[in-house]
């Protein structure tokens, strides 16, 4: 599970986030909306060890990975990343992306391979394998980030605004596979997105966020039916 106590970031004399606190229990697919600048690039990196809360804790499982004293780094999190922009390898070829991710699991040559391709099948992409990022769609580079992140079976997964650089056709559907794929791997999902109708669709837990503060967490349902404040309503877009 994963538990985020008061946290909270400024950048100077702008407050990032204040005082969030949520928790969520494994296996949970948490979507965290908000419009530009309401925090959620910085939830995301703080949670990925990349930048460093400045109050408050967050625990994963028993384990805590951030508060005043300790801060676990990124690659003792057991965490994977699906970015905006894909950011593969340019000269490695899709095989090889994917496989880079399994360096730190020290498995042995054959079946380092067979995961690889296993995922890769998972994810459809499998045709492509000895082809590099460029030859690729950006909805294939996507699924190619996808297996990337699911290889190394994380037991959280962050995704920042995975689908926003995709046209709308390409986005429904993957949303829908990215929520099938991420629900198979039993790891709890923190993602990102200005886009209410993305949240809906793939939320199982919905955190919506304003200038830093958590307005409202809850299921997609109890968020529609019961906006805990006119933001909510306004931003979602139940308000008339
Ligand atoms: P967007 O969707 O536009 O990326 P966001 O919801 O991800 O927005 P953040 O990027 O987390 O929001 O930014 C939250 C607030 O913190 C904003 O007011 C932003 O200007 C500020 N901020 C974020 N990063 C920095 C930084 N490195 N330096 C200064 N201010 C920052």
């Amino acid at each position: 599970s994963l538990h985020l106590n008061k946290v909270g970031k400024r950048f100077g004399t702008a407050t990032a986030l204040d005082d969030v606190t949520l928790s969520v229990e494994p296996g949970t697919f948490l979507v965290m909306l908000g419009p530009s600048g309401s925090g959620k690039t910085t939830l995301l990196r703080g949670l990925a060890g990349i930048e460093r809360f400045d109050t408050g804790a967050v625990r994963f499982g028993s384990t805590v990975i951030d508060d005043g004293r300790t801060h676990v780094p990124t690659e003792r999190r057991g965490l994977a990343m699906v970015f905006q922009d894909y950011a593969l390898w340019p000269h490695l070829t899709v095989r090889q992306n994917v496989a880079y991710a399994l360096k730190r699991h020290h498995l042995d040559r054959h079946e380092a391979a067979r995961r690889v391709l296993d995922t890769l099948d998972r994810v459809g992409i499998s045709a492509k394998a000895d082809a590099y990022p460029q030859e690729l769609s950006g909805g294939q580079q996507q699924r190619v980030a996808l297996a990337r992140a699911i290889v190394g079976s994380p037991a959280l997964l962050l995704f920042d605004e995975p689908l926003s650089n995709l046209d709308a056709d390409l986005r429904e559907h993957l949303r829908v596979e990215i929520a099938t794929i991420t629900r198979e791997s039993g790891a709890t999902a923190v993602y990102i997105t200005h886009d209410q109708a993305e949240a809906f669709a793939l939320a199982d837990v919905v955190g919506v966020l304003r200038d830093g503060r958590l307005e409202q967490l809850g299921a997609p349902e109890s968020i529609y039916t019961r906006p805990a404040t006119p933001f909510v309503a306004r931003f979602t877009g139940l308000a008339g």
